[in-house]
């Protein structure tokens, strides 16, 4: 356990079957015998004992024979409920096969069917009902020490729309992997959801629906909400990392905008994303050999995903020499309505630092011919828009073109690895938001790399909380891309792989919050002092799901 998440003496212990519904505490049968006749427990369990691992089995032989992925996440949901520590060991322990459970794609889907699967409230509802009592509501939280907060307003939930109050799988979800891949302690997280109303008929006319059956709040009203809710975080949690997620566009960027130098906050849409897409286009250029300020990017999608990562590709081209407009020539959109260029009107505020001087073209093939991009980014959650024709120009005018499919789930990816790989003989450097499994080319085995923001988010997290400190900034992403970059080795790159096994995660995330802190003591950002040994600092914080003998 980290020293954020002591222990209670013995003393304070709750016992007999206070404790066994302690989730926090819980050991369920792998209480010693010794703890068993201290703590009350004699008889309220069967008589043998477990080890945490054996346990841990016995969880898995339950997960393997549920019929499908929801009921495996209402398991692995109850298991949290009833004993947080098994959870982590198990989630930990088999990441590859826990992730697409506690996270995309399963938790799309128990996002979808909250109001019928629900059993247990997790996290804090704020609702727009909520105004002037926002304080109050926090103060029900049982615990004083929160690290790390997800919040959304589920406007925009993955790629799936407003979901409204069923979006709270979210930020659980999210927190999840704060711990699982970081080792962030898990009493100190808080999933919150700001029930603003939804406007999706569906759910308004869902009996079971849990939450507010009203239009969505708007303008000054929604405003002066989550402005009551940052303060009261700030007022009860003041060093607490508020992570925004899931929120729509046309709040998302104006939110960040508005609190990054306020408070210690992003936004893992815009940045996470940014930033693993950063680190991976790094790692293929260790393949291709040239240099990110002579990249020609085309992205597919000019929505949160693409600017941000757009805005952080322009930063590393300007720390290797070009100016903020040589950068920003370098890359290029199209979005719905084709490429993005000078001469369209009623272009999204944040598309104008990329409309560039160019004739307007309404199709990605044709964008792809007149500019002939090194890169393509696919993030317009629009499957099979990497076309044949479209991934075979890029082999034709690159060596080893990237093909970047990042649109989640699977079944939205721009094209599949294998089309990548087949269209390109082999040569694409292919990276997705969703895994794929190696494809089998002429003989050779081929990687294709998860551009997955867990890669990202829980490092950064870990980092800016060890050393509390006051903002995320844009070179912390940056910081963190690179960190990610330098870990992936040369046998990963010779499989094509770009980023490292998702097995090494914590090892993964501890080096990346050291650069983060890095950058934290940097830029004067950090309020606790440099420790001697920064990785060693970090490592001590990290959260081990390994019970605690409370004998
Ligand atoms: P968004 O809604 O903010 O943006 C979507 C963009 O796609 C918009 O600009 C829209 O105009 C454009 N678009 C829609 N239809 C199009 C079409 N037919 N042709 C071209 N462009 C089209 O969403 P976002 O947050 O930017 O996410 C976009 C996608 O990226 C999602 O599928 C999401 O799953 C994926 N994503 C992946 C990762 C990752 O892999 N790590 C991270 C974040 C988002």
């Amino acid at each position: 356990m980290s020293q954020d998440n002591p222990i209670p003496q013995t003393d304070d212990l709750p016992t007999g079957i206070d404790l066994l519904h302690d989730p926090l505490l819980n050991q369920g049968t792998a209480f010693s015998e010794k703890a068993r006749d201290k703590l009350g427990l004699r008889g309220l369990l069967p008589p043998k004992v477990f080890t945490q691992a054996e346990q841990a089995e016995r969880v898995l032989e339950n997960f393997n024979r549920k019929p499908n992925d929801l009921e495996r996440y209402i398991l692995m949901n109850a298991l949290h409920e009833r004993n947080t520590n098994l959870f982590y060991r198990v989630v930990t322990e088999n990441l590859d096969k826990m992730m697409p459970i506690i996270y995309t794609p399963t938790v799309g889907e128990a996002c979808q069917e909250y109001g019928h699967i629900f059993r247990q409230p997790r996290g804090l509802f704020i609702t727009a009902n909520d105004k002037g009592k926002i304080a109050s509501i926090l103060a029900n939280w049982p615990t004083d020490n929160v690290r790390a907060i997800v919040v959304t307003d589920g406007e925009r939930i993955l790629g799936l729309g407003d979901l409204g109050i069923n979006g709270m799988g979210i930020p659980v979800g999210k927190l999840s992997l704060y711990t699982a891949c970081a080792g962030i302690a898990p009493s100190t997280t808080l999933p919150i959801t700001l029930d603003v109303g939804t406007n999706t008929e569906r759910y308004i006319n869902d009996p079971l629906y849990l939450g507010l059956k009203q239009p969505r709040l708007r303008g000054e009203e929604y405003d002066e909400l989550i402005e009551e809710f940052i303060t009261a975080v700030q007022d009860r949690y003041p060093h607490t990392l508020i992570q925004f997620e899931d929120f729509a566009n046309i709040n998302a960027f104006r939110l960040l905008e508005k609190y990054r130098n306020r408070v210690c906050t992003f936004n893992d849409d815009v940045q996470g994303t940014a930033s693993v897409t950063m680190s991976g286009v790094y790692s293929a250029l260790r393949l291709t050999g040239g240099q990110l300020k002579d990249q020609k990017i085309l992205f597919l999608g000019a929505g949160e995903a693409g600017i941000g990562i757009g805005d952080l590709i322009v930063s590393g081209m300007m720390e290797e020499g070009l100016t903020l407009e040589e950068a920003r020539a370098n890359c290029w959109f199209v979005d719905s309505r084709g490429l993005v260029v000078k001469s369209r009107d009623n272009l999204a505020h944040h598309k104008l630092a990329y409309a560039h001087d160019h004739p307007q073209m309404t199709d990605l093939l044709s964008a792809v011919e007149a500019l002939k991009p090194t890169a393509l980014i696919g993030v317009s959650g629009q499957p099979n828009t990497f076309t044949k024709e479209i991934v075979e120009r890029m082999a034709e005018y690159n060596e080893k073109p990237m093909i970047f499919a990042l649109s989640n789930p699977t079944s939205m990816a721009e094209c599949t690895a294998e089309e990548a790989y087949t269209w390109s003989d082999g040569r694409a450097i292919f990276a997705s938001g969703s895994p794929f499994d190696p494809v089998e080319y002429k003989g050779k085995t081929l990687v294709p790399g998860q551009g997955n923001n867990a890669y990202i988010f829980p490092g950064v997290g870990l980092g800016v909380i060890a050393i509390k400190s006051k903002h995320v900034t844009d070179e912390m992403f940056m910081a963190a891309a690179k960190s990610l970059a330098e870990q992936v080795s040369e046998d990963d790159l010779a499989m094509g792989r770009i980023y490292p096994p998702l097995q090494d995660i914590r090892k993964v995330s501890a080096i990346i919050a050291t650069a983060v802190a890095e950058v934290a003591y940097k830029q004067g950002l950090a309020t606790v002092p440099r420790p001697a040994d920064l990785l060693g600092y970090i490592k001590s914080q990290m959260y081990d799901p390994a019970y605690e003998d409370l004998s």
